[in-house]
């Protein structure tokens, strides 16, 4: 941490800083400027916040050197972790080796359209379900999707494809129930920053899919993922899927920057979702193509077998031939960028929070 004092501090001013630093056990290092002097400052960060050094007098301001986040941020963890989804049996990954596909539709509507979109999904290569039973929808009178039900039929299409499930949860209150029918909780962009569900899926004993809040900064998103870590869950996959901005060409702006950005400050594995950026499915391939060259490590997206008659998002949901390019995409471009087949990979251990 860095105090930078004001142009009119007195000696009596740096003086006072400098004995509260050492009372709490920290080191302040004095450099005289010729206009200001700026004190730096060694120990626990979190101590210091205590200190309100910022009220104090011929203060400037004070910065933080290091990251706000400590249970996810690369600082102390310098590989990115790998999140396996799965029973064990048929576990998945998804980090920093392999590249994950990840589709299915945005809401489950009925067994026969959940299966219908997960044989195409299968059929297209993914390794992983999607599919919404509790929808947080912008309309309290929109579809809002089939609850209990809709989990029961998740886990019956996982029985008939093997596929594990990735389900959103919307209310801290259905997380047990969540958590024993799903794989894997999904986090949704309007409930980044519900910090009673983010503690509940941190316990939840499930791996998490914590989507960008369509407002939140990187360091917001991070700071959201740390509350899950918190709670002694470090199962955390990050997924980008837009932010709001001027633009209304599409629903929101894929933030494909975020990707290396986050890899660079947080060790925790990121994908990309297209099809709720673009709100459009023309752009859900190239946006995936994109996702792969950016060094995402994998994608989520939406498929129906009947966009027309969906009750969520059809305008974004993939079939035919656009899957068949996606596809070709998910196949051939992550091994240029170093991607191995997520077959080879075995499961190393669990990484538990310090
Ligand atoms: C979803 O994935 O179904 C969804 C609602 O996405 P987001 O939270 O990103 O809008
Ligand atoms: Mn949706």
């Amino acid at each position: 941490m860095v105090v930078v004092m004001t142009p009119d501090a007195t000696e009596e001013d740096v003086s006072r800083v400098v004995e509260r630093v050492e009372a709490v056990g920290g080191e302040a290092f004095v450099s005289k400027g010729v206009v200001r002097t700026i004190i730096g400052l060694v120990g626990d960060v979190d101590s210091f916040h205590h200190l309100n050094l910022r009220s104090m007098a011929g203060v400037g301001d004070v910065h933080r050197i290091s990251d706000p986040y400590k249970l996810v941020s690369r600082q102390h963890h310098a590989n990115r972790s790998t999140v396996w989804v799965g029973a064990a049996d048929s576990q998945v990954p998804i980090g920093p080796d392999s590249f994950t596909f990840i589709a299915g539709p945005c809401a489950v509507e009925s067994p026969q359209q959940t299966l219908e979109a997960a044989e195409m999904a299968v059929g297209a290569g993914a390794t992983l379900l999607r599919g919404g039973a509790y929808k947080p929808r912008t309309s309290p009178y929109a579809f809002q999707g089939l609850g209990v039900k809709g989990l029961e039929i998740l886990a019956g299409v996982r029985e008939t494809t093997g596929l594990p499930i990735v389900t959103e949860v919307v209310d801290a209150r259905d997380v047990p129930v969540v958590a024993e029918l799903a794989d894997m909780l999904q986090v949704g962009s309007r409930n980044m920053a519900n910090f009673g569900l983010l503690q509940a899926v941190g316990e939840s004993g499930k791996p998490v899919l914590l989507k960008r809040g369509m407002t939140a900064t990187i360091e917001e998103w991070l700071m959201a993922a740390e509350y899950v870590a918190q709670r002694g869950n470090l199962d955390v996959v990050l997924c980008e899927r837009g932010i709001r901005t001027f633009e209304p060409s599409t629903r929101n702006t894929l933030d494909i920057s975020a990707v290396p950005v986050a890899q660079a400050t947080s060790h925790l594995p990121i994908i990309v979702d297209p099809s709720h950026a673009a709100g459009r499915k023309d752009l859900v391939v190239p946006l995936s193509r994109a996702a792969i060259a950016v060094g995402a490590d994998g994608v989520i997206v939406d498929v129906h077998p009947d966009p027309e008659a969906a009750l969520c998002d059809g305008p974004q949901a993939l079939l035919g031939s656009d899957l068949r390019a996606l596809a070709q995409a998910v196949r051939q471009l992550p091994p240029a960028m170093g991607r191995v087949d997520a077959s080879t990979l075995t499961r190393r251990d669990k990484v538990v929070p310090a």
